[in-house]
């Protein structure tokens, strides 16, 4: 299986030169884009790796099926559904997702951004600062990495210039959909993308959603099953943004990309996926991470259709 990784690895790594830092986030615009690594965690409970796996990177959208995780955790299936849509919107992440009509719940995706930043307001806590502490526990627990930190100097790169984020924000907040103080709840989603992980943490936290909410080894219950279904049921649809329907063909299994370059893919029962490769295509996602993955599904037969 490395070595299946390692030559992978070496076929796609012409296609990092094919893609592009973000930089709309200017501190992004630092990463090197040659970077390519993965991690592979099986439920037989091995572990596979090859390239740059250990580098550490910003979570970026990542951190949304996590958020929707705690969420759910916090108010369940009916609540959250009641306030964030689920239908797939096949537009970008930083989608203006309304027309002239009125914005309605149902026009938000928990996946893309405008119904990320109003999860924030679905969290639990006294402030936003405890909601944002509750995230990043339990994206450490996921991780099985108590290490995990916030990156500080993405997280005021971002904070700085993201004005299209506060957009958004103000028009959630326009339409009765924020009641909180919107540079508040913008600081949670911020902080909330500036997470710092690797391939391995991205690994882990996809096989617990592989795994229907128990964790690898102990086989403890971090959460119930139907979030699980719930969660990989939008990744399937939304995961990759506009670029969803093609890595359904493509791939064939739930995931999630950001623009740090990372992509968590869900193998239901089998594995858990994480990619690092920071050069993006036009939509944002990792461009050599989705032909390592569109490889690996043809060899392995991962493809859930
Ligand atoms: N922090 C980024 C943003 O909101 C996340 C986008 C992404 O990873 N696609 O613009």
């Amino acid at each position: 299986m490395e070595e299946l990784l390692e030559r992978l690895l070496e076929e796609c790594r012409p296609y990092t030169a094919q893609g592009k830092l973000a930089d709309y986030i200017p501190e992004l615009a630092k990463g090197d884009i040659s970077d390519l690594g993965i991690y592979v965690v099986r439920s037989d409970g091995k572990h596979y790796h090859a390239g740059s796996y250990k580098k550490n990177f910003t979570i970026q959208s990542v951190v949304k099926p996590i958020l929707l995780l705690l969420t759910l955790m916090d108010n369940g299936v009916d609540y959250v559904r009641s306030k964030i849509g689920v239908e797939a919107t096949g537009k970008p992440f930083d989608a203006i997702n309304v027309t002239d009509q009125r914005l309605l719940s149902d026009h938000l995706n928990p996946m893309v951004n405008m119904g990320a930043i109003a999860m924030c307001t679905l969290v639990k806590g006294a402030d936003y600062q405890e909601r944002f502490h509750r995230l990043l526990e339990l994206t450490r627990l996921l991780a099985g990495n108590p290490e995990i930190e916030v990156d500080e100097a993405v997280y005021l790169s971002e904070k700085r210039t993201g004005h299209k984020n506060r957009a958004l924000a103000f028009l959630l907040k326009s339409s009765g959909m924020i009641e909180d103080d919107v540079e508040q709840v913008l600081d949670c989603y911020f902080r909330a993308c500036s997470i710092k992980v690797s391939c391995k943490d991205l690994a882990n936290i996809g096989y617990v959603l592989a795994n229907r909410g128990k964790m690898p080894q102990t086989d403890q219950r971090i959460f119930p099953s139907q979030y699980a279904h719930y969660v990989n049921a939008i990744l399937m649809t939304c995961g990759m943004y506009d670029g969803s329907g093609d890595f359904a063909v493509k791939v064939g299994v739930p995931a999630k990309s950001g623009v740090g370059g990372g992509i968590m893919a869900i193998v239901p029962t089998r594995m858990g996926i994480g990619i690092f490769s920071p050069a993006l295509d036009s939509k944002g996602n990792s461009l050599a991470g989705i032909q390592v993955l569109e490889r690996l599904s043809h060899k392995m037969y991962l493809s859930i259709f």
